[in-house]
């Protein structure tokens, strides 16, 4: 079949890797210059099978109105005006709210672990097949506390995944200084951990890119550069794609590219936050909301003192990892709508939050200076496409030869290759080998 693909982060372009592979046609459609340069650009790197928990639990509300005052709170909600578009951001918050229950946190968890382990398959199979290095790590990820209280609770989320097959430990702290010896340094802030050694580590970025090139040399077409304006629907069937070629400037002056319409025999929507104002022009009404997360990328001066293993620090709910010679710090989400900006002064405090952090826990090993400082930080920001159960929407949607994959949300990356397989499959009349119930439109 002739198929279109709408989105060139992790999730579009693992879709047209498994589309490649069952013998489809692929065209995928991406605004920006090349694969993964929004979402999947910069984010933590973990590859996070076993830390899936969402963000919607008892305690999150209650936390979530603590936090409305805190520039850098973990969890930021920025109320929007309800009268315009904003009121998605109230219809989100109270799905968000609905799935803040003990009952509802389990049955997110098992699908999301789920998801998790297959995606794990498929990815190891997809770098063994093609040879991708993505500063790949397969040291596992450890989960360090520096709160007794909250560390009390690490043994019960432990058994939940244990529960669902995921070998999380809880680990006391001389164990967790010896699965990574570069946290000495804060060892007297720490008071234990978990870890779980199947989980791992890489750029989503350069992966995503790799394989784009990879696909691209199997026969997909990519038209990078081109802006999807709009779905073209008739009969309750997907009949085009209006597609804005690249702006080009003449004479000095910007001339918006030409107006393509594309058709094919089936369009899967992937494009992460931007999926569900897509596809509700066409009357697919998705829970999809941006949540917006920073990160900071810093050069690593001193790699005696850096970690090897990835890592989660509860108090300031970031992660860590080490990307080669750099070290990436990620984390926070504020729900706020579509917003990208890096100067805003909630926006600064989250950022100067990451560099004060990694000077705490890794002092001196990388320059972690703010521009204020003297320094030249690497940050970042990037719009998880949030659903209210994190889970996101792979299938079909009732739009005929529409399909959806997006919504994946704090595990886009890990996700990946697993929802890319699946959404193949579906479509090729195939049935997903997982014990998970999809979640079309
Ligand atoms: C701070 C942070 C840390 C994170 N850490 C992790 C982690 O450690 N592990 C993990 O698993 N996940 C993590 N994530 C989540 C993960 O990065 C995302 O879930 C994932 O990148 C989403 O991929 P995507 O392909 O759906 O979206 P995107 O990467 O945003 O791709 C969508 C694409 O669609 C294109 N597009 C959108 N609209 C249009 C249009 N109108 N026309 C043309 N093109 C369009 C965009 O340009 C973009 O390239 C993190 C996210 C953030 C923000």
């Amino acid at each position: 079949m002739k198929i279109l693909v709408l989105g060139a982060g992790i999730i579009g372009v693992s879709t047209a890797w498994h589309l490649l592979e069952r013998g489809h046609e692929v065209t995928v459609v991406e605004r920006q210059p090349d694969a993964a340069m929004e979402t999947s650009f910069a984010n933590a790197a973990q590859i996070s099978v076993s830390y899936c928990e969402p963000w919607a639990n008892r305690d999150a509300p209650l936390k979530a109105l603590k936090w409305m005052f805190s520039k850098e709170a973990p969890l930021l909600f920025r109320p929007q005006n309800p009268l315009g578009a904003g009121w998605l951001q109230y219809a989100w918050g109270l799905e968000f709210l609905a799935n803040c229950n003990d009952q509802a946190f389990e049955r997110n968890v098992q699908q999301l672990v789920a998801l998790g382990a297959y995606s794990h398959t498929a990815l190891k199979d997809l770098v063994a097949s093609t040879g991708i290095e993505y500063q790949r790590l397969e040291r596992g990820i450890a989960h360090y506390y520096t709160d007794q209280k909250s560390f009390d609770t690490a043994g019960d989320a432990a058994a939940l995944m244990r529960k669902y097959g995921v070998a999380r430990q809880v680990v006391a702290k001389d164990e967790l200084l010896r699965i990574e010896p570069a946290l000495r340094q804060f060892a007297d802030s720490i008071v234990g951990g978990t870890y779980t050694p199947s989980d791992e580590s890489g750029d989503a970025r350069v992966f995503t890119q790799e394989l784009a090139k990879r696909c691209k040399a199997r026969g997909a077409q990519f038209l990078y550069g081109h802006s999807i304006e709009g779905l073209e629907v008739s009969g309750g069937a997907i009949n085009s794609v209006a597609v804005r070629a690249g702006t080009t400037w003449a004479c000095g002056i910007e001339h918006a590219g030409k107006l393509l319409s594309l058709q094919a025999d089936q369009v899967i929507a992937a494009c992460g936050s931007y999926t569900a104002p897509l596809l509700r022009s066409v009357g697919v009404k998705l829970p999809i909301y941006p949540g917006k997360g920073y990160s900071a990328t810093f050069q690593i001066l001193k790699p005696e003192l850096a970690p090897q293993v990835s890592t989660i620090d509860d108090e300031k709910k970031i992660a860590i990892s080490r990307l080669g010679d750099q070290l990436r710090v990620a984390g926070t989400i504020e729900v706020g709508g579509y917003d990208l900006t890096l100067d805003s002064s909630v926006a600064r405090a989250r950022c100067h939050m990451l560099s004060r952090r990694i000077e705490q826990v890794y002092p001196g090993m990388c320059d972690t200076r703010t521009v204020e400082q003297g320094g030249e930080p690497n940050y970042w920001t990037g719009l998880r496409p949030a659903t209210p159960t994190n889970i996101p929407y792979i299938g079909k949607t009732r739009v005929k030869g529409l399909w959806v994959n997006a919504g994946h949300g704090t595990l886009g990356w890990t996700h990946g290759a697993g929802s890319g397989k699946a959404i193949a499959e579906l479509i090729s009349g195939q049935k997903p080998e997982m014990q998970f119930g999809f979640h079309g439109a």
